[in-house]
C-alpha cells in the first residue's frame, strides 16, 4: 500500500559535527534507514568531519554503535549495515582553521550531487560557508543544510542569511525545521488540497478556533544554560508552531511547488497581529516529585525566561478575520504529545431538543505520539430512549492504516535529507520566511522584556500554568486534554 521507493542520485553529502549528538541520534541512523529501504544507492558517500581526530575506522566504529543504539533492532541488517558502514569515511576538520580541506575536496567526485550538512553550533556556519568556497569545494549546484537555530532574533537572522548569501544562491540553502518533514505535517497539505470536504469550510466563518499543542514531559535536560538564552517563545513557537500554524492558514497555493508553497506561508506570517500582553501566559516548572526546578536546571535563580508559553493570535486576513489560533508549548508537563485541533463552529440551529454537552465538529491532527487523524463528529447515542447526541472519533491512526509498511514510514530528518539531495526545497523554510518569523516574535520577546513580565509557576506533571487555562475560558472555550 505505501512506499514506493524511489532511488535518489548518487550523492557525496558531507556532515559537519558527524561526530555530534545530531549526527549520531538523527542524521546517519536516518541516512542507514534510507539505505536499507534502497533510496540511497551504493554509489552514494558519506563523509564525516568535525575536529576530533579519527581515522575512517574509528569513525565508522562510532556510526555503528549509533545505528545499534538507535535504530530499532528488527530494523538492523548486519551485512546491510556493513554495506553502509563502507560508504562512509572522515576527515579531521576545524571550521575555523584551513587544515583538512585539501583532503576533504579530494574526497569529491565531478559530477555527483553535494550537499553540506551543516550540523554544528550556529556560530560556525559562516565559518563553514567561507572556507567550502575558499578551496573550491562547493560549486553552483552544491546545497547546504542548516540546522536550528536560526537566529535569536531579527537582526542575528538577518546577519545570518547575509553570510551564507555571500557564498550560496538561496535555492542551494535548505533551512531545516524538521517539524516540516513528519508525515502528519505534510498529510495537513493533502488533506487540505487535495479533497473537496473540507476546504470549503475551511475559513472563519465554519470554523470556530483552532489550537496547536506541543506537550513535553522532558525538562531542559541539561541543556539549562544553552535554553535559558531561548525560551519556548525562540525555541518553539517562533519557528516549529510558526509553520504549523501557516500550513493550516495558508492559501492555497498554485501547484506543490517549493516557491508557491512558501509564498503563501509568508503571506500568513506577515498576516500575523502583535500579540497584546493579555493574549500571552507564560510559565516556569517547579521543583516536585523529586526533580529539580526551572530555576535549578537554569542555574539562574533570577531567570525569568519561560518553559512553557500559551498564546492567542490572530490573523488579519479575509479568511481568519475572528478565528483565533491558540498555541501552547511547554516542558515538564502531563503527557508527550503533539497536535492541532481545528474546532468547527455548531451547526446554526440544532433540531435536536435534548443536545447535551459540545457539539461540535474538530479536525484532530496528532504528530506524535501516533501520528494520526482523528475528525470527531456527532451521532445518535446507541440504543432506545430518544434522539440523544454524542460525539465520536472516526480516527485513523496511520499505524494502523498502512498495516506492515507503516515502519517504513521515513522519519523526519529522513525525509528531509532525501528532499535535499533531490533539490527540493518545500519542505524547507526561505530567508524571507524566518525574517518574517522573527519581525512579528520580536516585539512580543521585547514587550514582555521591557515590562519585566515574570513567568508563572507551574507544577510538573500538570497541564501548565493557571493563567493558560484562563486565557481560554474568558473566551468561553477550553484546552483539549492532551493524552500521550
Ligand atoms: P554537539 O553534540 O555539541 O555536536 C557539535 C559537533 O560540532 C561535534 O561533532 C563537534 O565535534 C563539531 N564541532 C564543534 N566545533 C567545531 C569546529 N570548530 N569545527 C568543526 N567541527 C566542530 O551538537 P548537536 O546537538 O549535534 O547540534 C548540532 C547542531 O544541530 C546545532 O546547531 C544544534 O542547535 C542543532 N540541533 C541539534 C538538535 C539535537 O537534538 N541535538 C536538535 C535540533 C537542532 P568536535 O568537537 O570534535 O569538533
Amino acid at each position: 500500500m505505501v512506499s514506493r521507493v524511489i532511488p535518489v542520485d548518487a550523492f557525496d553529502l558531507v556532515i559537519f559535527g558527524g561526530t555530534g549528538d545530531l549526527a549520531r541520534r538523527k542524521i546517519f541512523p536516518g541516512l542507514y534507514r534510507r539505505y536499507l529501504a534502497g533510496q540511497m544507492t551504493a554509489e552514494s558517500r558519506i563523509i564525516g568531519a568535525a575536529r576530533a581526530e579519527l581515522t575512517d575506522i574509528a569513525f565508522r566504529e562510532m556510526i555503528a554503535a549509533a545505528i545499534d543504539e538507535f535504530v530499532p533492532k528488527e530494523r538492523i541488517d548486519a551485512a546491510t549495515v556493513a554495506g553502509f558502514l563502507e560508504r562512509i569515511s572522515y576527515v579531521p576538520i576545524d571550521a575555523k582553521g584551513d587544515s583538512g580541506w585539501a583532503p576533504l575536496r579530494a574526497k569529491m567526485r565531478p559530477s555527483i550531487v553535494r550537499a553540506f550538512y551543516f550540523s554544528v553550533a550556529p556560530s560556525l556556519f559562516g565559518d563553514l560557508a567561507e572556507r567550502l568556497h575558499a578551496h573550491d569545494i562547493a560549486d553552483k549546484s552544491s546545497r547546504i543544510v542548516v540546522e536550528k537555530p536560526f537566529g535569536r532574533d531579527l537582526a542575528s537572522a538577518k546577519a545570518l542569511n547575509s553570510t551564507l548569501a555571500d557564498h550560496f544562491r538561496e535555492d542551494q540553502i535548505y533551512r531545516i525545521d524538521h517539524y516540516l518533514g513528519k508525515e502528519t505535517v505534510q498529510n495537513l497539505m493533502a488533506v487540505r488540497f487535495a479533497n473537496i470536504l473540507f476546504e470549503p469550510l475551511w475559513k472563519s466563518e465554519y470554523i470556530d478556533h483552532v489550537q496547536i499543542t506541543v506537550s513535553e514531559t522532558v525538562d531542559v535536560e541539561g541543556r539549562g544554560a544553552y535554553y535559558d538564552k531561548s525560551g519556548a517563545m525562540r525555541d518553539m513557537v517562533q519557528n516549529h508552531m510558526m509553520q504549523l500554524l501557516c500550513l493550516i492558514a495558508m492559501e492555497p497555493p498554485y501547484h506543490f511547488d517549493p516557491n508557491a508553497v512558501r509564498d503563501e506561508k509568508l503571506k500568513v506570517i506577515r498576516a500575523l497581529e502583535t500579540v497584546p500582553s493579555e493574549n500571552i501566559v507564560r510559565g516556569q516548572y517547579l521543583a516536585g516529585g523529586g526533580d529539580g526546578s526551572y530555576l535549578e536546571h537554569s542555574e539562574n535563580p533570577a531567570s525569568k525566561t519561560e518553559s512553557y508559553i500559551a498564546l492567542k493570535v490572530n490573523i488579519a486576513n479575509w479568511r481568519w478575520k475572528g478565528t483565533p489560533f491558540y498555541l501552547r508549548t511547554g516542558k515538564k508537563l502531563r503527557a508527550r504529545a503533539s497536535e492541532i485541533a481545528i474546532t468547527f463552529k455548531a451547526p446554526p440551529h440544532s433540531i435536536f431538543d435534548d443536545v447535551q454537552g459540545a457539539r461540535e465538529n474538530v479536525l484532530v491532527i496528532r504528530l506524535q505520539p501516533n501520528e494520526g487523524m482523528n475528525l470527531i463528529v456527532m451521532i445518535k447515542e446507541p440504543g432506545p430512549g430518544g434522539m440523544r447526541l454524542m460525539q465520536v472519533p472516526l480516527d485513523m491512526a496511520f499505524a494502523d492504516a498502512l498495516g506492515e509498511h507503516s515502519e517504513d514510514i521515513p522519519d523526519a530528518y529522513e525525509r528531509l535529507i532525501m528532499d535535499v539531495i533531490r533539490g527540493n526545497q518545500t519542505l524547507f523554510m526561505r530567508g524571507d520566511e524566518v525574517e518574517a518569523a522573527w519581525a512579528w516574535a520580536d516585539p512580543v520577546i521585547s514587550g514582555w522584556e521591557a515590562r519585566g513580565d515574570k513567568p508563572q509557576g507551574y507544577d510538573p506533571g500538570s497541564s501548565g500554568p493557571e493563567d493558560a487555562l484562563m486565557l481560554m475560558h474568558r473566551d468561553g472555550r477550553r484546552w483539549r486534554e492532551i493524552k500521550g
